[in-house]
């Protein structure tokens, strides 16, 4: 196997990074609030250093000759690169182990299926009882793609699954292979004036069957849904057979055997394919800043856009913290005259109240459709806006949030290249309950990194907003304890998770549950309801060789 143009310790493409050469602001923060200087990055160990435990499947060498002759060479892959870039997903925790070269429980194979050859591996593998693992774009920040059981584990790589298989522009659907990218998928449903309306932040390597196994969000899901609401049809493949759901809006039949397989994050069987609603092209579309005095204000003017005040794709309010960071991630003004603009812009907001750095907070709106759809809409949402406060900032600032929108991902691996401890925790809650939830969810992160002994920075913003409620997402920072960084991540996200729960927030709203939140997993759903999850795996799954430890941890 080629190592493609992958950052296999950290984001994206090699040739890619978060640019920092032209933003005075960053490092003086980073300074200030976390005790962090420039200064060279420390670099992961080199590939080639790491050492794998052998797999095991090599001391049956027989069955490994046997899938080889059953699939051939190019599609079962045993070498150190495949086995590495298949260990982990790319959580704050397996960046953390990759950079050191710590890799030990790699999957013992990698198999990349052209088609069809999906059932007849599962069928090979519930023969000799070898695990698998489905991996989509290997995003996952939950350990769902990390190799946990104690059977000799294939990695099912679907990345050859990657054709549309139809677009039909009469129901306005789309059917599409698993394995398919973001961009590639987005692309062809462009074509033919169409959009997914779905961009999650790791859009550009992440995969449909991996958005539908996890139920993830897209950054416009306000507007769009997640991807609950998108999918019509899966077809999914597990080791007693194949569930094809049918291709219907809407179905009365008994409980949705749809709705059980999105979220079931391979435990079940391995999604092929999938239909997803489609969205006309927006003719135009008008994302920009709106700034507020304070967060409880921008929260209001979300929560009554959300309950039918406007109709927008986006309103993403980030809390004061988050505020002060993006300000600190500004480009310098590309002309001294843009710069008097800017310097007299701030003024301006200074003396209206608007305390930058401290209590304000920024929203990004985003409106999409119709071009009067659009101006009717923005008008709403801005009276909306100026009725709690907000100042409109006008498009530049939403444009420029456009240009990097999958692009902050990269900046975690300079963090983590200046001994930074960098992750994020999110949940969602009903409206009543979002000051409790907000509260508590800081407040639990703050405590837990000053009890490491380091200073914390903690931002959230309001990510994904619906007229009964909304979901938070927190980013927390700190210096990493050099030997104990897992150690040190770990009290963090169980202080953050137990927050979560008591205070009524939902164990995840769009990163889903994996090995690392299996473990609460009764807690969001109550005895009976983990006993019936079960049911439905011993169902689909009766030898546990889907995805163990993942989702359900007794299977492991
Ligand atoms: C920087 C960063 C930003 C992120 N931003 C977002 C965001 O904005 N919104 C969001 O929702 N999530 C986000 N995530 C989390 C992650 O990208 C999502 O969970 C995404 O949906 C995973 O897709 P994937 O194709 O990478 O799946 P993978 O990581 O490959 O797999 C995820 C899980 O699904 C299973 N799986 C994958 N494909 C299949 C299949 N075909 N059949 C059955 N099971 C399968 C895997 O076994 C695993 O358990 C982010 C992650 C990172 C690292």
């Amino acid at each position: 196997m080629d190592l493609p143009n992958l950052r296999w310790w950290g984001w994206g493409a090699l040739d890619q990074s978060y640019d920092l050469s032209n933003r005075p602001g960053f490092w003086p923060f980073m300074q200030a609030h976390l005790g962090v200087e420039p200064g060279p990055l420390a670099e992961p160990v080199p590939l080639d250093s790491i050492t794998l435990p052998p797999p095991r499947l090599a001391s049956r060498a027989e069955l490994l000759r046997g899938l080889r002759k059953k699939f051939g060479a190019t599609v079962v892959h045993t070498g150190h690169e495949a086995r590495i870039l298949h260990a982990y997903g790319k959580s704050y925790k397996d960046l953390v182990r990759l950079r050191r070269g710590e890799v030990t429980h790699p999957p013992d194979a990698v198999v990349f299926p052209e088609s069809e050859e999906v059932a007849a591996l599962i069928a090979w593998a519930a023969e000799h009882d070898v695990a698998l693992v489905p991996f989509g774009g290997g995003s996952s920040v939950t350990s769902g793609v990390e190799p946990h059981g104690v059977k000799p584990t294939l990695t099912i790589d679907l990345s050859r699954l990657n054709q549309v298989v139809r677009v039909d522009v009469v129901s306005q659907t789309v059917t599409a292979q698993a394995g398919m990218l973001g961009p590639a998928l987005e692309r062809a449903v462009n074509a033919r004036g169409f959009s997914l309306g779905h961009f999650p932040e790791s859009f550009e390597f992440s995969a449909l069957g991996g958005w539908i196994a996890t139920r993830s969000a897209g950054q416009t899901s306000v507007g769009y849904g997640k991807i609950e609401k998108m999918v019509e049809a899966v077809r999914v493949v597990t080791p007693v057979g194949i569930v094809e759901t049918k291709l219907v809006p809407a179905s009365a039949s008994g409980p949705s055997l749809l709705e059980l397989m999105v979220g079931s994050e391979g435990a079940f069987g391995i999604i092929t394919q999938a239909t997803l609603r489609l969205h006309r092209k927006p003719e135009v579309s008008d994302y920009r800043g709106v700034m507020f005095r304070r967060f409880e204000d921008g929260v209001a003017a979300v929560r009554q856009i959300a309950q039918g005040g406007a109709d927008v794709v986006m309103a993403r309010l980030a809390d004061a913290s988050e505020t002060a960071a993006s300000l600190a991630l500004n480009r310098a003004p590309h002309s001294p005259l843009a710069g008097k603009l800017a310097e007299i812009g701030m003024r301006a907001l200074r003396a209206q109240g608007y305390d930058l750095g401290g209590k304000s907070c920024l929203m990004i709106l985003g409106i999409e459709g119709k071009r009067a759809h659009v101006a009717h809409n923005l008008r709403a949402a801005m009276g909306i806006c100026r009725r709690h406060g907000g100042f409109d900032l006008g498009r530049s600032v939403g444009n420029a949030w456009l240009r990097e929108r999958f692009a902050l991902p990269y900046l975690r691996d300079i963090f983590l290249g200046r001994g930074l401890m960098a992750d994020a925790v999110e949940a969602a809650t009903t409206w009543d309950n979002l000051a409790q939830l907000y509260t508590a969810l800081t407040d639990a992160l703050r405590r837990a990194i000053q009890a490491s002994g380091v200073q914390p920075y903690v931002m959230t913003h309001v990510g994904h907003s619906y007229p009964d409620g909304a979901s938070l997402c927190s980013t927390f920072l700190g210096k990493q304890i050099s030997g104990r960084e897992i150690e040190q991540w770990g009290a963090v996200k169980r202080a953050a998770t137990e927050a979560i729960l008591a205070t009524g927030g939902t164990l995840s709203h769009h990163h889903g549950v994996g090995a690392d939140h299996a473990a609460w997993l009764e807690r969001e759903h109550g005895p009976l309801g983990v006993e019936a999850l079960r049911a439905l795996k011993a169902t689909f799954d009766p030898q546990g060789i889907m995805n163990p430890g993942i989702l359900l941890i007794r299977d492991a």
